[in-house]
């Protein structure tokens, strides 16, 4: 393992602190390291495995995908593209898809959308509303979009157009429109930002907020996407349907691919707008319908929902026991633990070593977001093992 962490010291670029774990397999919920140890990934890949790590049906799909075809250029027409637009479309409230990359990508592509809609439709607005506390990406244009100073401060001058207000708070939105404004760009619940649930009737209060405005309403489901709320797309759980959905993480299983979605109103790119080599590639696009058709035909995004419930109640119960949590929170299998003190990161360095993985989203606060597939007694054991870590601070 040392030799390895040497590797990294020396050649790759110091950009996040690393646990000190070398993973070389998975299966399901469970990864190994280099030493054999066992591990329960409750990051689930960072919200990316919803079927879990290695699920069968994606690794066909690759396996023969592999075998046949892997890239082409966009100038041809590709099956599993083609098949995985009209799952996606024929399971959600929008009309039209275009395949990327990456979230941030998905992202930039939203925002030319909502920017060319505002131009035609809007005498030019181009202004983006996001919320403070959001993750949209790293890219320039997106850690201007991103509300945390601590993405953005090393890297000025930020994109113009883009201005950040408090989220969960309609009033704040209200304030900041002005006849600049072209859309509004949110998360279902932040992510990144802490797993931030907002109020029942926050989402709904945008949509009329936009509809009266003629604001395009972009939902970066970039991780609430693809079931982790306990419904398909996070949208469905607040009662709206969104002018532009965005997705990548859990969308490919495990292969990079990103999407964004838009109803036919504001779909108002032509040949030449937009486009990507790889997006849309073959092998991510057979990867990702062999996923997306597992959530939808398995009625996956339930099975998250009923089991994001059992995880909420097991967590409620270990905050009985532990006067150093003070709040547990969340939705479906995206949940977070907030301690009273910044604990986070000692809590996952010691939950590591019991053997279980987490996510210290925040200095006081642990992010679990487990594959969708995760069994009851997976979450007994992985919160048993939470529980010994904090035994032991
Ligand atoms: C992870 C994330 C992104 C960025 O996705 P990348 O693939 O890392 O570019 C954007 N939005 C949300 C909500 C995310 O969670």
């Amino acid at each position: 393992m040392s030799d390895w962490m040497a590797v990294e010291a020396n050649y790759y670029m110091h950009v996040v602190r690393r646990q000190p774990i070398v993973l070389v397999k998975g299966q399901g919920t469970t990864v190994w390291d280099e030493t054999g140890k066992e591990y329960l990934d409750f990051t689930g890949g960072w919200a990316v495995n919803n079927i879990g790590h290695c699920h069968p049906a994606v690794v066909n799909a690759v396996t023969e995908q592999a075998q046949t075809l892997m890239q082409t250029s966009n100038a041809y027409y590709t099956i599993p593209q083609l098949k995985l637009a009209q799952l996606l479309v024929d399971n959600s409230c929008l009309d039209k898809v275009f395949f990327c990359n990456s979230g941030a990508e998905a992202n930039e592509g939203a925002i030319k959308l909502a920017r060319k809609y505002g131009r035609l439709h809007k005498n030019g607005a181009y202004e983006i509303i996001t919320a403070l506390n959001s993750f949209h990406g790293r890219t320039l244009a997106m850690i201007a979009a991103t509300g945390q100073p601590q993405y953005q401060q090393n890297f000025q001058p930020l994109a113009p157009g883009f201005v950040n207000v408090p989220y969960n708070d309609i009033e704040a939105i209200k304030a900041a429109t002005s006849d600049n404004t072209c859309a509004v760009m949110i998360e279902p619940v932040q992510g990144e930002g802490g797993v931030n649930v907002p109020t029942e009737s926050y989402h709904k209060e945008l949509r009329k907020w936009c509809d009266e405005n003629e604001i395009v309403l972009i939902m970066d489901e970039v991780q609430t996407g693809m079931g982790r709320l306990g419904s398909l797309f996070g949208y469905e759980k607040f009662g709206i349907e969104p002018d532009i959905i965005t997705l990548a993480k859990g969308l490919g299983n495990g292969v990079p691919i990103g999407a964004f979605m838009s109803k036919l109103k504001t779909s108002v790119f032509e040949p030449g707008d937009h486009g990507s080599t790889f997006g849309g590639n073959v092998l991510t696009c057979a990867a990702a319908h062999a996923a997306a058709q597992v959530i939808i035909e398995e009625n996956i995004s339930q099975q998250a929902q009923e089991t994001g419930e059992y995880l909420a109640g097991v967590l409620d119960s270990l905050k009985l026991r532990h006067s150093n949590i003070r709040e547990v929170r969340g939705m479906g299998l995206l949940r977070a633990i907030e301690f009273t003190d910044d604990l986070a990161p000692v809590v996952v360095a010691a939950a590591n070593n019991e053997g279980v993985l987490l996510n210290a989203v925040r200095p006081n606060a642990v992010r679990i977001m487990p594959p969708l597939t995760i069994t009851r007694e997976e979450i007994d054991t992985g919160v048993a093992r939470i529980e010994a870590a904090l035994a032991k601070i």
